[in-house]
């Protein structure tokens, strides 16, 4: 434009007017050219900055986004029980702690889900997982790593999302003591039952035939008191290992010492019906923690047994310091145990020799009732036998 005017200067008023013209040209394009780069500038730092505040804003989103997969990590790792979490198709996406830990699996992700739990029942809940508001609940039996019983929540967030929830809890120790409890009940009833129907078959016998010789109904009469005597027992120790159960047990300032004496002499009389010998050796004083009727109750027990089970020698009871423990040793030289009943004596109403433990008036709980005493004051028991030979049982319990 400039030089289309500098030429019809040139042309109209001469070559000076054309000149000038040729040079305000020449210095509005430069100007122009200048202004444009500015522009350019101011654009481009503008956009740098704005990329920089960008950049600032996905780190500062990265960290939020680390610190939430972290909270996350964390609040599913105190989760007790197992949780997953997977693509519909199976894939595990995400898991706990727990979930590594129960199925043995240290790095279960991209893996499938009966890969990881070899369940196909878990399989399963998660192809069937549909959405809802509560979850699927069912429960499963597993076998791997151990047997163990689970109940399981299966659940999508919605119904076109790709993943599901799958969280587990272990309620083995719950359908165990279930499984204890009836057992408890069964054989309780079971061991009332055997005295109530000896009881009324003879009472019925007495009724029914009046001319029975004075002798006959003599024995039959001291048979019922026996059986009562025996429902009695078996009563009393049913209360004694409920209030054990139920109720903690006290903390009190207890002398083992005086303990032991006073159950020894409790005893001492049977012992010598029995001619059994009896010994006691004891120190001055054990001082421990612990419940005093409880305390006598484990002492009770224990010698009862070692009179039950014996037939004539020596009965030795023994406290010592050891260790900071009071160790109680009750040795017998009885009808001993066999070592493949060892470990199933303290069961509640497991006896090696039902008819013998019910003529001696036993119930089958004694050391039962010993044990869940011994354990719940922070101490415990231990038997060693020989069979016709004897026993000892030695209970340790933490010195005050
Ligand atoms: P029980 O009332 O039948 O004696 P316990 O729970 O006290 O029940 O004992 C369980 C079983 O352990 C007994 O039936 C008996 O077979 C065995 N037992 C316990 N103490 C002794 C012992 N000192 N010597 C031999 N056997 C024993």
């Amino acid at each position: 434009m400039g030089i289309l005017v500098a030429a019809v200067s040139i042309a109209f008023w001469g070559e000076p007017v054309g000149i000038v013209w040729l040079v305000l040209g020449a210095a509005c394009a430069t100007l122009a050219m200048i202004g444009a780069t500015l522009r350019l500038g101011a654009t481009a730092e503008f956009q740098r900055k704005e990329i920089k505040a960008f950049e600032v804003d996905i780190d500062l989103f990265n960290d939020l986004l680390s610190e939430a997969e972290e909270q996350l990590e964390e609040l599913a790792d105190s989760i007790p029980g197992a949780v997953f979490i997977c693509h519909p198709a199976g894939e595990v996406l995400f898991c706990n702690q727990a979930a590594k830990r129960d199925f043995n699996f240290p790095d279960p992700i991209g893996k499938s889900i009966l890969q990881v739990t070899l369940s196909v029942d878990l399989q399963e809940a998660v192809a069937t997982a549909i959405p809802r508001q509560s979850p699927q609940v069912s429960e499963v039996v597993l076998s791997h790593p151990e047997e163990r019983t689970l109940t399981v929540s299966a659940w999508r967030p919605d119904p076109i999302a790709e993943r599901v929830y799958l969280s587990l809890t272990d309620i083995t120790p719950l359908r165990r003591m279930e499984r204890v409890r009836s057992d408890f009940v069964a054989n309780a009833s079971h061991e009332l039952r055997t005295p109530m129907a000896a009881i009324r078959s003879m009472a019925e016998t007495l009724i029914e035939a009046p001319e029975l010789p004075e002798e006959q109904k003599s024995r039959y009469l001291k048979k019922i008191i026996f059986e009562v005597d025996r429902l009695t027992n078996l009563s009393d120790d049913l209360l004694v290992l409920s209030s054990a159960e139920s109720r903690h047990s006290l903390q009190e300032p207890v002398d083992f010492v005086e303990t032991v004496r006073y159950a020894f002499h409790e005893l001492e009389p049977q012992a010598k019906e029995k001619r059994l010998n009896l010994t006691l050796e004891v120190p001055d004083s054990v001082p421990v923690l612990g419940d005093d009727e409880q305390l006598v109750q484990v002492v009770l027990n224990l010698l009862t047994n070692a009179i039950r089970y014996s037939v004539e020698g020596t009965i030795a009871v023994k406290l010592e310091r050891i260790d900071g423990f009071a160790v109680l040793s009750v040795t017998d030289s009885g009808i001993g145990i066999a070592s493949e009943h060892l470990p199933r004596i303290f069961e509640r109403f497991y006896r090696i020799d039902r008819a013998r433990s019910r003529e001696t008036g036993g119930t089958g709980l004694g050391l039962s009732i010993v044990r869940h005493i011994v354990e719940a004051h922070g101490g415990r028991i231990e038997v060693d036998s020989e069979l016709n030979v004897g026993t000892t049982f030695r209970v340790f319990l933490p010195c005050a």
